[in-house]
């Protein structure tokens, strides 16, 4: 018998080793396998870093088949797969078959598209069609020049028949891929501040750079990225763009199709079918693509010619995966383009506080653009309203009525925002500013009315619900940021000629019913959008004069310290919403708290004095960016379950080696999901290092604790958590 291979294989299991399996021959890392697991057939695939288990090979089993259509999985993949699974501290198998499109995750083989193309070699060349037979001249003439299946196709319908014929025949030499020559479609002069924009990132293609490209709506971010790209396709290089997904419309794709009618465009996000997933994936991966475009997930995409990386909106929260491997897809493309050697560019009108610190610290580079590209748009007006001295008619003021008549009577536009984000209630004093902050730690108490409790969601600390302010004695403490709920009928009471459309998740989670929306205000047919945070994204609602903002006071103080910053941003991009084109636009802030330094900063626009202070307080507090977090979660029928799991982890932890800390067992903010009792434990170091190597250190005694735990218990670690 001849002696077999032994060859390590990830597997899409929860376990964090590579498994080992027989093969007479060896086989190259990234090579896609079939192999038996368990009573299942999975799909494995081969890394000959990992050192196979010397196992006896009666107890091994035999791979299955070498699934290899398609070449091995390009190396720089595995080394991206192998960090990210370092650092979030997943299982690798798991992190690797994330990363996959789901139709090479399965034990099958796969079929794709053909890419090659197709020219007559001198046996097809003297081999003319009759004159009348008029399809296939044309065909033949056509296969003069190289051409691939589909632009035959385009020639004409029966191409196929044609080329099957041919190439039994012998008549057909085929070709590799080849890319068209690249066509820029006309550019618009950029102004000075796009230029150096441009400039500064172009003279660093080549090698790696992280540049933030500040830039309000509107001021020409996309217009950069667009005359980025043409200089990378120019040098025979690939762009990757990463884009939320609500921002990936037709209208965005349509944009770069037109500027690069000739480059070969791959659109990747999750509402694809998975054959055109894996196809999109494929064409990138085989220098196919020029530009891929796509949601979180394209982070993980290959490319053989990488020459720059970009982030749109790079402070949005869908770019960090909520479950599973759960990675930020902005901090994996840094991780890109570093490990590619390229520039990446992260572009936002409202960077997240940790691009910001990144820049204070030198290591990303600034790149401003302070105004409008376009036209004389000036920047709205925003102005704010104290509630506190004024009656509520169902939660709107009475200027903000006056304001939204007078916008009627001039048959303009507005939009009405509702901050309704499950803000957790806090307590405050309406008198001297108190807020429910926790004794115990630097997080805020929750209100849980039906307790009477303030519970602290950080270290779990509680207390009694005070009846007064415990600093001023004020009776009037109240929780922040609520009474929105009657509010849509009350417009229409008071304002029953308007036309009021209404838009909300249910509403909008079809791009058809986007198209509706789109229409009905393009067509003149609404006078106010009433609606929550889909409103605030980038969508282009054309001519809007007035946005007021209600119920945003929750977002001020909150048991989740990344509440402001993102209320901060919110309030900025909905702003920008007003007043585009030529009407300068109002903004009105309806709050009771008018001296809050994030509405003073609002009305001044003022983004870097607003992350400033924000940045200064999160360092005073020992949180993100000024620190380092890593939540271990669990959640089962009964909460007592998952807190039991949790002890049982921290005495596991013992006493923390300095400057580790832990916290909790707590209950999750939302403590109860699809009826489950969520509960959790908080890491925090002010060095990421330092708190990761520890808890890496820890994985096999977690891995053995939570293989004990009662079946019904789910735990997680979520290594830089964006919500608590
Ligand atoms: P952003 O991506 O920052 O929102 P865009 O690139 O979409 O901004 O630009 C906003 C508008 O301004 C677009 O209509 C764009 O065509 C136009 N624009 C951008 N740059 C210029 C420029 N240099 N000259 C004239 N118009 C421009
Ligand atoms: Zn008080
Ligand atoms: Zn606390």
């Amino acid at each position: 018998m001849t002696a077999m291979q032994h060859i390590s294989v990830w597997l899409d299991v929860p376990l964090r080793g590579a498994f080992t399996y027989l093969h007479p021959q060896p086989l190259p890392s990234g090579q896609r396998v079939r192999v038996a697991f368990g009573n299942r057939e999975l799909c494995g695939v081969v890394d000959n870093s990992v050192p196979p288990q010397a196992l006896d090979e009666a107890r091994c089993k035999p791979i299955l088949a070498v699934l290899d259509e398609l070449p091995p999985l390009p190396e720089a993949l595995l080394q991206q797969v192998r960090f990210a699974a370092r650092y979030y501290l997943h299982p690798q198998g798991q992190a690797l078959f994330t990363a996959l499109p789901t139709a090479l995750r399965e034990p099958r083989a796969v079929t794709l598209a053909d890419r090659r193309q197709y020219r007559l070699n001198a046996a097809g060349l003297a081999a003319a069609p009759s004159a009348r037979s008029t399809v296939k001249l044309q065909l033949w003439q056509a296969l003069h020049q190289p051409q691939s299946r589909d632009a035959l196709r385009r020639v004409h319908p029966q191409a196929g028949a044609f080329l099957k014929q041919a190439l039994a025949a012998g008549q057909l030499d085929i070709l590799p891929w080849q890319a068209p020559p690249l066509q820029v479609a006309a550019t618009l002069t950029l102004n000075d501040e796009q230029q150096a924009a441009l400039d500064a990132v172009a003279a660093n293609l080549g090698r790696f750079g992280a540049f933030l490209l500040h830039g309000i709506t509107g001021s020409g971010k996309t217009e950069v990225y667009l005359q980025l790209i043409a200089r990378v396709l120019a040098a025979g290089q690939q762009a990757l763009v990463i884009i939320p997904e609500i921002n990936l419309t037709p209208q965005l794709i349509e944009r770069f199709a037109q500027r690069f009618p000739a480059s070969h465009i791959v659109c990747l996000h999750s509402g694809l079918s998975d054959g055109e997933r894996l196809q999109g994936w494929v064409d990138a991966w085989q220098g196919v693509a020029d530009i891929v475009i796509g949601t979180r997930l394209a982070v993980f995409t290959p490319l053989p010619r990488a020459g720059l990386v970009i982030v749109d909106e790079e402070h949005d929260g869908s770019f960090k995966q909520q479950d599973g491997l759960r990675y930020h897809a902005r901090d994996l493309a840094v991780w890109r383009a570093n490990q590619a050697q390229v520039p990446v560019l992260l572009g936002s009108a409202t960077p997240s506080l940790e691009t910001v610190a990144n820049v204070e610290a030198g290591r990303y580079r600034k790149l401003l653009l302070s105004a409008r590209a376009h036209g004389s748009a000036r920047l709205p007006r925003i102005g704010l309203v104290d509630t506190r001295r004024l009656k509520l008619v169902d939660g709107l003021s009475e200027p903000v009525i006056a304001a939204l008549r007078q916008c009627l009577a001039r048959r303009e536009m507005s939009l009405l925002f509702i901050n309704r984000r499950g803000y957790s209630p806090v307590l405050a004093c309406t008198a001297c500013g108190w807020t429910s902050a926790c004794k115990h730690c630097s997080a805020r108490m929750v209100l849980h009315l039906s307790a009477r409790q303030l519970r602290c969601h950080h270290c779990g600390a509680q207390q009694r619900v005070p009846l007064q302010c415990p600093a001023c004695g004020n009776p009037d403490v109240q929780p922040l940021g609520e009474g929105t709920q009657r509010l849509e009928e009350a417009l229409r009471r008071l304002l029953p000629e308007a036309r009021i459309l209404r838009i909300d998740r249910d509403s909008t989670s079809h791009k058809a019913a986007w198209d509706a929306v789109y229409q009905r205000v393009h067509a003149g047919e609404v006078d106010i959008l009433l609606g929550t945070q889909m409103l605030a994204k980038g969508h282009d609602f054309g001519a809007l004069s007035l946005v007021v903002v209600l119920g945003s006071d929750g977002g001020l103080y909150s048991a989740d310290y990344r509440a402001s910053e993102r209320l901060f941003a919110q309030l900025l991009q909905v702003s920008g919403r007003a007043g585009r084109a030529e009407l300068a636009g109002d903004v009105i802030v309806q709050t009771n708290w008018p001296e809050h330094p994030l509405y003073l900063a609002l009305t001044r626009h003022d983004f870097d004095g607003f992350a400033a202070s924000q940045l200064q307080e999160r360092r005073e507090a020992g949180f993100p960016p000024a620190a380092s977090q890593v939540i271990l979660r669990a959640d089962a029928p009964q909460y007592h379950e998952a807190e039991a799991f949790l002890q049982q982890v921290l005495a596991l932890c013992g006493e923390l080696p300095p400057p580790l800390f832990v916290f909790g067992p707590a209950p999750a903010l939302m403590a109860r999901l699809a009826g489950r009792e969520r509960a959790q434990l908080t890491f925090e170091a002010p060095q990421r290092a330092a708190l990761h190597a520890w808890l890496r250190a820890l994985l096999p005694q977690l891995d053995a604790l939570a293989r004990k735990a009662p079946r019904q218990l789910r735990w997680s670690l979520d290594v830089d958590p964006q919500e608590i």
